[in-house]
């Protein structure tokens, strides 16, 4: 592979032949259903001597995927020097059935956070509300923050937000879709700060949640956003707090996620960066897993090293690294476009 030097914008001098060459697509087993998925496929890309990854959920059209292509291009711009050398993280609990909770969060060792996902799609509020007392009971000193994904209508999210206020909750992430809504539910609701993730990532424009009013802290995601720089310049923008968080990533994505985090100006909130614990398996051998350091649990700021044993052990199918091959056939040219 030959050496590559950054382009002017930080972008990485490759050529769409060699990733195609080079590329490998893993399929890792995950260790509870997360988003409705069991596998997480995801791609890494040779890049000089180092690998990137690139894993944008299979169901995301070229446009949306491009801009994680993008994001991988430039994993390693990343301007500033780290602030810290470690990042307190939370732990995160999909929306499984409450008494199932606390068994699943053994799995992120000690936490101080956790994230417990709400409004599923085929699930009531009463199976949240069982979810978040579940936790609570378990962990009364925890800090709790809710993730609806946008999932509930103004109505529901007040009706539901009124519900969980009891249980004391850190902040509420996207709990209704629409930035309007947002604003509304801010002015009607002063008592939890309100996140927005999707309105950050899914947004043409990024900023748009800032401008609006529509949200107290800003959640981001350095493949969506473009990269470590272009996320960075999203929170600072903003001048709101900010979460890294991270998309199911394997360990090399994580890590980009840290180098993210590990920038912030200031860091006001734990990380959701923690999800390795849901992946039965990954890229590298010593993963970035979360390790209690007397405060918090954290992940150091690392450079993660891929072992070529594991891309061939969690190689996926003939068949889905062709699918991934022409999806980087069809996402390159808007890459570079972006
Ligand atoms: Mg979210």
């Amino acid at each position: 592979m030959p050496e590559s030097q950054p382009n002017a914008d930080g972008s990485a001098a490759v050529s769409l032949e060699s990733l195609l060459a080079g590329m490998r697509v893993v399929s890792l087993p995950m260790t509870v259903r997360f988003r409705g998925i069991t596998e997480r496929e995801a791609a890494l890309l040779p890049i000089g001597d180092r690998w990137v990854e690139w894993s944008p959920f299979l169901e995301y059209e070229a446009p949306e995927a491009s801009r994680w292509l993008r994001a991988a291009l430039t994993t390693f711009d990343t301007p500033s020097a780290p602030l810290r050398d470690r990042v307190p993280v939370n732990a995160t609990l999909p929306a499984v059935p409450a008494d199932q909770a606390v068994q699943v969060l053994e799995r992120y060792g000690r936490w101080r956070t956790v994230k417990i996902k709400v409004a599923e799609r085929g699930q009531r509020l009463d199976d949240d509300v069982a979810r978040v007392r579940a936790v609570r009971e378990r962990f009364p000193e925890a800090r709790i923050r809710i993730d609806a994904n946008g999932g509930w209508d103004l109505d529901q999210a007040e009706t539901a937000l009124r519900t969980l206020e009891p249980f004391g909750l850190e902040y509420a992430e996207q709990p209704v879709a629409q930035l309007h809504d947002l604003v509304t539910l801010r002015t009607r609701f002063d008592r939890i700060p309100i996140a927005a993730d999707e309105s950050v990532r899914k947004a043409e424009d990024p900023l748009r949640v800032a401008r609006m009013g529509a949200a107290d802290i800003v959640v981001v995601k350095v493949q969506p956003l473009g990269g470590v720089s272009a996320a960075l310049d999203t929170v600072v923008a903003s001048g709101l707090p900010a979460v890294v968080s991270s998309a199911l990533d394997t360990s090399v994505g994580l890590a980009a996620g840290v180098q993210l985090a590990a920038r912030l100006p200031s860091l006001d909130y734990d990380c959701g960066l923690s999800t390795g614990a849901l992946l039965g398996g990954d890229v590298v051998r010593r993963r970035l897993l979360p390790e209690w350091d007397g405060d918090a649990a954290v992940l150091p700021v690392t450079q993660p090293e891929v072992d070529e044993g594991l891309l061939d052990e969690f190689a996926a199918a003939d068949e889905r690294q062709q699918h991934w091959r022409q999806r980087l056939i069809d996402c390159w040219p808007l890459a570079q476009a972006v």
